[in-house]
């Protein structure tokens, strides 16, 4: 959205044609916002809207193979409502946390299809994965003797996968997480040593887990990338102690945020996997493939809700005084990854198009110059009361931003 758009022209992200409008205010799970505020009872709220979390599972289930199994990775948005909503669609739930594991184990998901993956997980932690029973993802030799000993204390056999950290990189990944150094994973040479001294240890091993990079909008690189690890997996897969049943592939799968991004070309990429698949079915037909998706099942499905407090003209410039910010959404405000601040769609939500529009930067009511949720965009022209709505915002927004930074009210969330 550039300030150049001209001014008969609604400013368009894909992300807002993707809620409904009623009298040119946005809808959310067939409410107008207003009324959506007045029943939160106050702003900022975050806001998911189901239907478009159950569209995007369909889209992914009718492009992508079948048999090809979808695992929700809740660090995206842990919101107990909205995982427990996803234990139903999709086919597993990966955490990264005791805290996740709990809220997890809370949901009707079958323990065997909970994977729990991070470095730096602590014995107490260890200990309640093999008490439950889910699938642990081993990030390094000392956490597989630890998870070990835990099994042994508790009379159970562990179950686990071996999180390798391969050779290769994914390219045009916003976060790289495999290849080179890394905290993530066995380093790919490691590996055959480790799946050794596993079956020393009489681990349960299901299998291995591969993740290369996060935010990709490149069909092209994550199939690259997701051909390099199937062929790894089974490379490897003769050295292991029982046959491969398991392989998590990764996800990375990106979502559009900022203006000239496109969306990740899914018909392209359900093209690729279906070529893995068909040769891990020939190879290895009893391993269950799986993509772990975050962002992509639920950023665009939501939006974060703040209340215009004043609008104040600084040399110039009209700023949107606002009730939200960083505190709430550190990702909108630039400062979660970004290197060179660019705007998020933003627009006033009770009045998207409206009748005069004009540039004006939205701001929080935090004593720093961070606390930017817009800059310098074209919207309707808003004043004290009217609703500013951040699209994209549905992951990597709440739990994500420093909410006692400046002691201000936390954002409610609400799954709609
Ligand atoms: C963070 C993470 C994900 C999810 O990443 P998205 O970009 O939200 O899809 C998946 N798997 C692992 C291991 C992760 O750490």
């Amino acid at each position: 959205m550039s300030a150049a758009t001209a001014a008969t022209a609604l400013p368009v992200h894909a992300a807002m044609d993707q809620f409904a409008l009623h009298d040119d205010c946005l809808q959310l799970g067939a409410q107008p916002l207003t009324r959506l505020a007045q029943r939160v009872g106050r702003t900022p709220f975050y806001a998911y809207e189901r239907a478009q979390i159950e569209r995007r599972v369909a889209l992914l289930r009718a492009t992508l193979p079948a048999g090809l199994q979808l695992h929700y990775a809740m660090k995206a948005n842990p919101m107990p409502a909205l995982v427990n909503m996803m234990a139903g669609l999709v086919d597993g739930i990966d955490v990264a946390s005791g805290g996740e594991l709990k809220t997890a184990l809370d949901t009707d998901m079958p323990v065997a299809r909970i994977s729990f993956a991070g470095p730096g997980k602590t014995d107490a932690e260890l200990a309640c994965a093999v008490a439950a029973g889910v699938v642990i993802n081993l990030e390094s030799e000392a956490e597989m003797e630890r998870v070990a000993v835990a099994g042994a204390r508790q009379g159970l056999t562990p179950r686990v996968a071996l999180r390798i950290n391969p050779d290769f990189e994914l390219k045009h990944a916003g976060m790289k997480m495999g290849g080179g150094a890394r905290q993530f994973g066995v380093d790919q040479q490691r590996v055959p040593a480790m799946l050794s001294r596993l079956g020393q240890l009489g681990l349960d091993f299901l299998g291995f887990h591969i993740f290369c990079g996060s935010q990709n909008l490149s069909a092209a690189a994550i199939a690259e990338a997701q051909a390099r690890s199937v062929e790894l997996a089974l490379s490897l897969a003769p050295q292991a102690p029982s046959p491969l049943r398991l392989l998590n592939i990764g996800g990375g799968f990106g979502v559009p945020y900022f203006p000239g991004e496109r969306a990740l070309d899914l018909a392209a990429l359900g093209r690729s996997m279906a070529a893995q698949m068909a040769l891990l079915r020939l190879a290895s037909p009893e391993t269950r493939l799986v993509v772990e998706l975050g962002r992509y099942l639920v950023a665009e499905a939501g939006v974060y809700v703040c209340r215009v407090l004043e609008r104040k003209i600084s040399r110039g410039q009209v700023f949107l005084v606002t009730d939200g910010g960083l505190h709430h959404h550190l990702a909108a405000s630039g400062n979660f990854g970004q290197t060179i601040r660019k705007n998020y769609p933003v627009a006033i939500g009770n009045r998207i198009a409206g009748g005069a529009r004009e540039t004006v930067s939205v701001v929080g009511p935090l004593c720093t110059p961070l606390d930017l949720l817009a800059e310098r965009m074209e919207m309707a022209r808003a004043d004290a009361g009217d609703l500013v709505v951040v699209y994209q915002s549905g992951a990597y927004g709440l739990s994500a931003s420093p909410g006692a930074f400046l002691s201000h009210p936390a954002a409610l969330e609400v799954l709609v």
